[in-house]
């Protein structure tokens, strides 16, 4: 017993107490800042970077930092609330700010806080992800980030869950799979985009191996960026979305 009291005071709390304002490293490539100006578009691997105005749509971003080293007028910060409702408000241009985002991309409904704010259970479907954002969603419900204290878990089947997670850029191997497993969760149900792969194609974009076809189907709830997505960004966007 006392071994178990002095090994617990030993390690400490390890969870992150206070996810909303964590704290993360300034080397984290987040939200951009984008000073008017010129750059050159075509250094971007996946077109998220647009001229006229010069601006970075987060849906197609990989956070490479390739733009940021190569043009003084773009600045990736360690913004990492980056999830949105809209898939427009994820094109960042000179006249967006962080502090003004983060306080307006989530639309909060209040049906969605009534049906899923005390509990969201979610079935995770990789739709041909390269494990990148698999590995940060599975880092979501450990010690350190410890999503479940707030009630939101993955599970392992459709029929337990309230939605789906779709990573990966949806190839045409995972179409029959991606939408079986959709029927299989019971209505109402919510569907989260998570990653460049799952919002836009990101760097598969123009694979003929794709076949995107659900997401005309049905409607997307939240999207998440990141190249990973960062279990930080993760969290906070599905916090915003059902409290
Ligand atoms: S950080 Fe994003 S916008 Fe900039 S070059 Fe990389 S993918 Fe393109
Ligand atoms: S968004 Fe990036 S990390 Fe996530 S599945 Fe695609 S390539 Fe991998």
């Amino acid at each position: 017993m006392l071994d178990t009291l002095k090994s617990r005071i030993f390690q400490g709390k390890q969870y992150i107490k206070d996810i909303r304002n964590a704290s993360i490293k300034e080397e984290f490539r987040g939200f951009p800042v984008i000073k008017e100006g010129e750059c050159d578009s075509s250094i971007c691997p996946t077109g998220a970077l647009k001229t006229n105005p010069l601006s970075i749509d987060m849906g197609k971003c990989t956070f490479c930092g390739v733009c940021e080293r190569a043009c003084e007028n773009i600045k990736l910060s360690n913004g990492f609330k980056l999830s949105s409702t809209d898939r427009n408000k994820l094109i960042i241009t000179s006249e967006s700010d962080y502090e003004t985002y983060t306080k307006s991309a989530i639309e909060i409904k209040e049906s969605i806080v009534k049906t899923f704010g005390h509990s969201l259970k979610l079935r995770q479907v990789s739709a041909a992800g390269c494990n990148g954002c698999e590995m940060e969603l599975n880092a979501c419900s450990n010690v350190n980030f410890d999503m479940g204290r707030f009630g939101i878990d993955f599970v392992a089947s459709p029929r337990h869950a309230d939605g789906i997670v779709i990573t990966g850029p949806l190839s045409e191997n995972m179409t029959f799979a991606l939408e079986n497993c959709y029927n299989a969760v019971p209505n109402p149900k919510i569907v989260i985009l998570c990653g460049a792969c799952a919002i836009s194609g990101g760097i598969f974009q123009n694979s003929e191996t794709l076949n995107r076809e659900f997401l005309e189907k049905y409607p997307v709830d939240l999207y998440i960026p990141g190249c990973p997505v960062h279990p930080l960004t993760f969290i906070n966007g599905i916090l915003s979305y059902i409290h």
